[in-house]
Parts: structure tokens; C-alpha cells; sequence
């Protein structure tokens, strides 16, 4: 199955700015062959994210959700050549997919994946001591969001963003129709309300929740 880009502004942004190279085609070619859900971020949305994680010169990203690692490919791109990539994801079918993915496109050297639940290895980063980190990225199941918007509040430097997929849910999040779509539009006021960040939804894509830490 070819994804296809609904929103023909998405394809406008894409076509632009996001042209995806032999790398990004191979890995979705590759998820599609290996049944994985076709739930990966868009051109546009990783170029967005590409442009943040440069903008506020992240050398460390966190990504909560990897999937076959298209997203991860798109930030580990932004990083510096010391940059540090902790990739978090739950099924090792999906982390070994990704591992071949960052392999591929030369980017094996910024990669530590951490495969289990995301609330366990958040745990470790922390005790481990390896923040604090400049970018986290989540994007996996919707109704652990919030905590994982704690872990970033307690965890990210002065100036690093937590950055958050499918803030709009299709355009649901104004009339939630499951518990993903509740749980989402809960994680949105809690991240309007937290004092801890600067923070708005980009409306690209499916939406970006973004918050800067005070
Ligand atoms: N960021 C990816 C898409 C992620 S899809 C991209 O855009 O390319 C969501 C991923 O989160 C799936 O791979 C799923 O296995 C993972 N996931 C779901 N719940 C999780 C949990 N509790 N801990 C870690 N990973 C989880
Ligand atoms: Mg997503």
C-alpha cells in the first residue's frame, strides 16, 4: 500500500520542502512489506521537526513511539555529529526494523534503542543520569501522553521542546469519539495549563503539540 497524503495542503508543503530521498522511500516500502501500520509521520511533519530540532540546536532527542524509525531517520537528520538518538519502542519486531533503518541511512553511530514500555524506560534514562535532554518526541500510545509530558517537564533543559504527534486527531479533538481522542484532547489542556512550558498545537499534519521548557 502506497500512503497516500489526504490533506493536499500536506502535499503542497511536501513537494516544496520535504522531497523524501532513496532512504525514507526504502523505509516505507520496507514497513509496508513487514505489515507495520502505516502511522508514521508525514514529509511535511518531519521536516517541521527537523527545523525545530535545529532551531532550538538540540543535540539529544528522545523519541517515545519509533515504529520502523521514519520519524527517528527525519530528526537524527537534524542532528549535530555528536548527537545522541534514544529511540524507545515496545515491539521488538518495530526496533529491529528501525536499527535497520538508522543502518541504511548512515546513522547508526547517534542511535541507542531501548526496546520495552516507555514508562519503564523513561525511568532509566533518568537514573541512569544521561539528561538533561534538549528534544522528546512522543508518539506512542495516546493514553500514557500526559505522563510522558511529565517525564519531559522533569527532564528536558531550560529551552528544550517536547514535541507531541496527532494533537488534532483528524480534526476529532473537538468531539472525542474513542479513548484515544479523549485522552489526547486531556493532554492538550494539560500541556495549555502547564506552567512549565511556552506551548501551542502546530496545526501541520495531524497536528503537533509543541511546548518550549521555562
Ligand atoms: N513515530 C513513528 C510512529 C510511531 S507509531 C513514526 O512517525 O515513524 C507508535 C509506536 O509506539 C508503535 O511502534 C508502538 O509499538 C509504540 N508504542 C505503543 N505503546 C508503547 C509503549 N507503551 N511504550 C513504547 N512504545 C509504544
Ligand atoms: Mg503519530
Amino acid at each position: 500500500m502506497v500512503k497516500v497524503i489526504n490533506n493536499p495542503l500536506d502535499q503542497y508543503i511536501a513537494d516544496l520542502f520535504a522531497p523524501e530521498d532513496e532512504v525514507l522511500r526504502w523505509i516505507q516500502s520496507e514497513a509496508d512489506r513487514n505489515d507495520l501500520p502505516p502511522i508514521s509521520i508525514l514529509p511535511d511533519e518531519g521536516r517541521m521537526l527537523q527545523l525545530l530540532i535545529k532551531a532550538i540546536g538540540a543535540r539529544s532527542i528522545v523519541e517515545i513511539g519509533v515504529l520502523g524509525g521514519y520519524s527517528g531517520v527525519w530528526m537524527a537528520r537534524a542532528l549535530p555529529a555528536d548527537g545522541k538518538f534514544y529511540a524507545l519502542e515496545k515491539l521488538s519486531k518495530h526496533a529491529q526494523m528501525a536499527r535497520n533503518s538508522f543502518e541504511r541511512a548512515g546513522l547508526g553511530w547517534c542511535l541507542t534503542m531501548i526496546e520495552g514500555d516507555a514508562l519503564d524506560s523513561l525511568q532509566r534514562l533518568t537514573e541512569q543520569g544521561l539528561g538533561p535532554f534538549d528534544f522528546v518526541f512522543i508518539d506512542a500510545d495516546k493514553v500514557n501522553y500526559t505522563r510522558y509530558l511529565t517525564w519531559a517537564g522533569d527532564n528536558l533543559r531550560t529551552g528544550g521542546m517536547m514535541a507531541a504527534h496527532n494533537a488534532l486527531r483528524g480534526g476529532r479533538i473537538m468531539a472525542p469519539d474513542t479513548v484515544e481522542d479523549r485522552a489526547m484532547a486531556e493532554f492538550n489542556r494539560a500541556l495549555a495549563a502547564d506552567a512549565r512550558f511556552d506551548s501551542t498545537i502546530l496545526a501541520v499534519g495531524d497536528g503537533m503539540a509543541v511546548g518550549i521548557r521555562k
